[in-house]
């Protein structure tokens, strides 16, 4: 994102498990905006470049298919392979982006990334917004919608940058420790001021 001289305002979502990005994603979509996820657009580009993938990764598939947990376990422990992944999926996983901004024609677009701040990404970004929420709220709302006991939702956290961290680099915070109204209230608000900050009509 960044060097193609005329772009729409790009502005990222984000926020650690729980905190509310899909709920605002889809608040956003009601709005009338355009959100993008980031992960599948990388689902994308892992299909588009399997037969590359495979020659890198074999232990990673079975048959035609992408274990993607043997391949995430593979790039975990070895920073070169990882490299090798993301030289791979990220050049691929750009060319769906703007493959997608043209066809949408939008001046403003969202772009949902979970680990965004993680990755260093803001810097390409117009903006970025970070969903905030209590942790004992997170793990509250990611114990009821899958299953996942406390443990595993706090190993997923702790994989993730620290909400305060995420705090200090986003643009942007939406408590989401109330309602649903409440949020949806706060994200109202935000576009005003985004489309103010960015002269969108
Ligand atoms: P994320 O995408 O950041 O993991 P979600 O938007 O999926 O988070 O929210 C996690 C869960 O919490 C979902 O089941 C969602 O419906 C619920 N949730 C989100 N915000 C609120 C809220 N303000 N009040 C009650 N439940 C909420």
């Amino acid at each position: 994102m960044g060097e193609e001289a005329k772009h729409p305002i790009i502005i990222g979502l984000t926020g650690n498990i729980g905190s509310g990005k899909s709920t605002v994603a889809a608040f956003l979509r009601e709005m009338g905006y355009p959100v993008l996820d980031a992960d599948l657009l990388a689902e994308r580009a892992r299909e588009l470049k399997r037969a590359e993938l495979k020659a890198l990764f074999p232990e990673a598939f079975h048959g035609e298919e992408l274990d993607r947990r043997r391949l995430a376990q593979v790039v975990f422990s070895d920073p070169e392979r990882l490299r090798a992944l993301e030289a791979l999926i990220h050049p691929e996983v750009r060319r769906l982006l703007w493959e997608e901004l043209a066809r949408l024609g939008a001046p403003l677009v969202f772009l949902e990334i979970p680990l965004l701040l993680e990755k260093g990404w803001e810097e390409r970004l117009d903006g970025v917004i970070l969903v905030a929420a209590p942790l004992e709220e997170r793990l509250r709302r990611v114990m009821a919608r899958s299953g996942l006991s406390r443990e595993e939702v706090l190993a997923r956290e702790r994989a993730q940058m620290p909400e305060e961290e995420k705090r200090r680099r986003a643009t942007w915070v939406l408590e989401n420790r109330g309602t649903f109204e409440a949020l949806r209230a706060q994200v109202w608000r935000l576009l005003g001021e985004i489309r103010s900050r960015f002269g969108l009509s």
